[in-house]
């Protein structure tokens, strides 16, 4: 297939990339190197350019027939979306309705979007289907949710059809050392405390240690990156085949603590650096785990990375080949 990839040179979108490549399919990356890299684009052209230019998109719809359009450009950082909740419907919503005018003119039959728990918002239960109402309680899951919805409307109006993946906690990184989260300012989890290993940081926080969780840190659910990735091929493979249009949680099922988390990167990493337990962070959920059934379900989707000491061994080893590629 002939697939467009906005956000191809990010993190999880470089992951998926390679994989696409490695599935023989042709690739054109459309990135405005904001928070990704060229050196990320393993496979297939790259086109730099911004969602928000409605021009440059057009052109590059009149040049390529594509088949599909796996949609990951977007800014994920919570806190940064309630500071600045404009940029976040700017960015993520108003350029989801820009990617959407051109594939209903190119009549671009399938669509894979990157989408988050972040949609469910602060849920009572602490395992999650996707059949749970929406209610998100910060701008970057409302942006999300509202470019969810316009990708069902669209759906529903025209032969588009979508795989709408939400993920839980997207960590580790390409096994061979090749790629991994390079984010400037990471505020995720593994990747601060790897950080804290390389020297980057020193020292981290804990955000909370009064959680109804087995050690009063709250519990999330952690998924390797490449079978993330994975994810996307059999989607793609999915609708290809003849599937209809899915909703499907990206998760292992299974959640660590935030101090499990640490204990793995120190015993890892043998290094001991320093950690200070504070006060929560505002709109943390005590546990969020994903019922993945559905995913192993409709797309046969089965895990081969599901261990949190791989996740973090990957995220390590990645750590020090980056910082080592800055200098
Ligand atoms: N967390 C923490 N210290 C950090 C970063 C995160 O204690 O420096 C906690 C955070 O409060 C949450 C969990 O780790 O309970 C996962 O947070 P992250 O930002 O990685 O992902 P989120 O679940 O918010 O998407």
């Amino acid at each position: 297939m002939k697939v467009l990839v906005t956000g191809g040179a990010g993190y999880i979108g470089s992951h998926v990339v390679r994989q696409l490549g490695q599935a023989g399919h042709d690739i054109v990356v459309f990135d405005n190197l904001s928070t990704g890299y060229r050196w990320a684009v393993t496979c297939g052209e790259l086109v730099v350019g911004d969602l928000a230019d409605e021009t440059a998109i057009a052109e590059l719809f009149s040049q390529h027939r594509f088949d599909a359009v796996l949609h990951f450009a977007a800014n994920i950082v919570v806190p940064e979306s309630v500071e600045n909740p404009l940029k976040y419907y700017s960015n993520n919503t108003r350029n989801t309705l820009n990617l959407l005018k051109v594939i209903q003119q190119h009549q671009v039959p399938y669509m894979v979007f990157s989408s988050t728990a972040a949609v469910y918002g602060m849920p009572e239960e602490t395992v999650l289907t996707e059949d749970l109402p929406l209610a998100p309680i910060n701008p970057y899951g409302a942006s999300k949710m509202m470019s969810e919805r316009m990708i069902m409307d669209l759906a529903a109006a025209s032969s588009l059809n979508y795989v709408i993946l939400r993920y839980f906690n997207v960590a580790g990184a390409n096994p061979d050392g090749l790629l991994g989260q390079a984010t400037p300012e990471a505020t995720h989890l593994i990747k601060v405390a790897c950080e804290c290993v390389t020297g980057k940081r020193d020292g981290m926080s804990v955000f909370g240690t009064d959680y109804d969780t087995r050690d009063g840190t709250c519990i999330r659910d952690y998924i390797h990156v490449e079978d993330l990735a994975k994810a996307h091929v059999m989607a793609l493979d999915y609708m290809a085949d003849g599937g209809e249009s899915r909703v499907l949680n990206c998760g292992y099922g299974r959640g660590f603590t935030v101090r499990e988390v640490i204990d793995v990167v120190k015993r890892k990493s043998g290094n001991d650096f320093p950690v200070q337990e504070t006060r929560r962070r505002a709109g943390d959920p005590a546990a969020l785990m994903a019922d993945n059934s559905r995913i192993k379900k409709v797309l046969g989707w089965q895990p081969d990375y599901d261990d949190l000491d791989t996740i973090v061994g990957t995220a390590l080893a990645w750590e020090k080949i980056w910082q080592g590629k800055q200098g």
